[in-house]
């Protein structure tokens, strides 16, 4: 029977409490966002006592379910003032799920601010350690010292210099196969409330755990083999397919092509040199430097897409996991760096002092903009990490606290954030739909709350125009099915596969259900996603959130984009409804 953790940092105590029924069927997203809305006040100051770091795995996190390995951190964020759930791979969620942990609860506040401390989970309970010995330490000399401390192969959760310092850029790291840091739930700033809490790190080691109770064993099993013959089956997710042999750079080149590769902070959707730090030029300098670079890497035992990489210096040592999309555009074209072993140094320099790539792309783009340094400059960028914000001087903490600080610091008016958080690398002037998700979403800008990337350039799903404006009713059944896997602990790129093989779905939702011993079926997806969603938004409506907060920001609606010189023209009623509860069909 697994049970929640509480961990109350006032006065250094512990609790296990039996599950309430309400959450049974949640897990991850899930039940980060049900336990927020419970239990946080909306109004809260998120660096505050009152706020929560809640850690949960997802439904199937811990079995032998393929690619169900992220971990979900939720709470309220420092950085967009609403509910924030943001998730990671590496090695945390199968250990906490098998250890019958459904959630740790981080709670409270320490007296002692400057104090930090090391919460030790295993199977004989939960444990604080003093851990002062660690302090302005950055992430890879943490996981280091901790698996020589603790043994090797516990999973590590730690923050760097960023969270210690409370910057809202910081987000929580976890470890991979390897004890590489870099497995970053990065969104929104929750390092930053897990330093509020004085825990640098957590440790779990789960020999000798009860495991995961399987409901119903006969429909898990054929769940999890209907969803692995559809990940094993279609182009994007199979062995040798896009994922595995580009990884999530492959989107690089692609989206140059349909000119919705932000660049230079947003002032173009194609950058000039794009192939130099595009998916296939990844590919083509790890082989050629045939070193400790490999492609067709996995973030956690068990996952069979393995779109991840670890990436060599030009000597073929290794430097860096993970050169993703996200990270390679935010701390590339947004920021005019053309070349990918200083993009690595960078997304070294973010792991290690603990920040998120996105924001900092971000970030560093709109000080740019604002004359601190020159685009292209990577040299002053990785310095700007290294050394400002690893040592948190009086200009670290303002690129530390993300771009609408920054901005404000430097009199630079074109931020292209939502609710104060940084777009990713999607343009919504170009692609219409992840522009309602980005306008919508109950995190701020966030594509994965919504990815209708999907159909509108992929062809995933479906296809659809990516300049039609029409897009409200699409959002909304992305976002709600995306809040349904970011609760099973599926990594969110099985979606690709079962958007088009609908036994794959079928697939995913039964192994789920055989867990819980629940009769979930595919029509149930989208009344559960909704079910969350509507607790999302209440929180932030609570929180003072209204419908003007769902808007781009203003230069996006009057500055043509090239190279298609189009600009942000969804119609406020139309980014409405998509969370007008009246037009929402039956929840569960
Ligand atoms: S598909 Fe990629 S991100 Fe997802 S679990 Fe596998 S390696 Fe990690």
């Amino acid at each position: 029977m697994s049970q929640l953790l509480r961990v109350n940092m006032s006065d250094l105590s512990f609790k296990y409490e039996d599950v309430p029924e309400k959450y049974h069927h949640w897990a991850a997203r899930g039940l980060t966002s049900s336990l927020t809305y419970d239990e946080v006040p909306p109004n809260c100051h998120p660096l505050g006592p009152d706020n929560k770091v809640i850690i949960a795995p997802g439904i199937v996190s811990g079995t032998n379910a393929p690619t169900s390995g992220r971990t979900s951190f939720g709470g309220k964020s420092p950085l967009t003032s609403t509910i924030k759930e943001t998730n990671a791979g590496g090695l945390s969620s199968q250990k906490i799920a098998r250890l019958g942990i459904k959630a740790i609860i981080l709670e409270g506040q320490p007296d002692e601010k400057d104090k930090l401390w090391l919460l030790k989970v295993n199977k004989d309970g939960a444990e604080l350690l003093p851990a002062d010995n660690l302090k302005s330490k950055g992430m890879y000399e943490v996981c280091n010292i901790l698996w020589k401390e603790h043994g090797e192969g516990v999973a590590i959760i730690g923050i760097g210099p960023a969270g210690e310092n409370r910057m809202c850029a910081a987000g929580i790291c976890v470890n991979d196969q390897e004890n590489t840091a870099g497995r970053y739930a990065g969104r929104g700033g929750m390092g930053a409330v897990m330093g509020s809490k004085g825990i640098k790190a957590i440790v779990i080691d789960d020999k000798g755990g009860a495991g995961v109770q399987i409901a119903d064993e006969k429909k898990f099993e054929a769940g999890i083999k209907k969803l692995e013959e559809a990940s094993l089956g279609h182009d994007v997710t199979k062995r040798e397919g896009a994922l595995n042999t580009y990884g999530t750079n492959v989107l690089a080149s692609i989206m140059h092509e349909a000119g919705g590769y932000p660049t230079r902070n947003f002032s173009s959707g194609r950058f000039e040199h794009t192939h130099q730090i595009s998916g296939e030029a990844k590919v083509e300098m790890i082989t050629k430097r045939n070193g400790e670079g490999t492609t067709g890497h996995a973030c956690h035992p068990g996952c069979i897409i393995q779109c991840s990489d670890r990436w060599a210096n030009p000597d073929g040592s290794f430097k860096v996991s993970v050169l993703e999309y996200e990270s390679v555009w935010a701390l590339g074209a947004n920021c005019g760096i053309d070349d990918l072993d200083k993009i690595a140094d960078l997304i070294w320099a973010c792991n290690d002092v603990g920040v998120d790539t996105i924001e900092m792309g971000g970030t560093i783009a709109v000080a740019m903009e604002g004359n601190l340094l020159e685009f292209g400059n990577a040299d002053g960028a990785i310095k700007l990490i290294h050394e400002e914000i690893r040592n948190a001087t009086p200009l670290g903490r303002i690129i530390g606290n993300g771009t609408v600080t920054t901005g404000r610091a430097f009199g630079v008016t074109r931020l292209p954030v939502v609710k104060g958080q940084s777009m990713p690398a999607y343009e919504p002037r170009a692609v219409k739909g992840i522009g309602v998700t980005y306008a919508t979403s109950t995190m701020g800008a966030d594509h994965t709350a919504g990815y209708t990337i999907a159909p509108e350039i992929l062809g995933v799903g479906g296809e659809m125009d990516p300049f039609a404006i029409e897009k409200a009713e699409l959002s909304r059944n992305f976002q709600a099915s995306t809040a349904f896997i970011d609760t099973t602990g599926y990594c969110l790129f099985d979606a690709f596969c079962v958007l088009d093989i609908p036994s794959g779905l079928e697939g995913m939702v039964e192994s789920c259900a055989g867990v819980l011993g629940i009769d979930w079926t595919v029509d149930d997806i989208v009344p559960l996603g909704l079910e969350i969603l509507r607790k999302e938004r209440l929180f932030n409506e609570a929180a003072g959130f209204t419908r003007a907060h769902d808007r781009l920001p203003d230069f996006m609606t009057k500055e043509p984009l090239p190279p298609h010189n189009t600009v942000f023209d969804v119609p406020d009623d139309l980014l409405d409804a998509v969370y007008d509860f009246e037009q929402w069909p039956t929840e569960k």
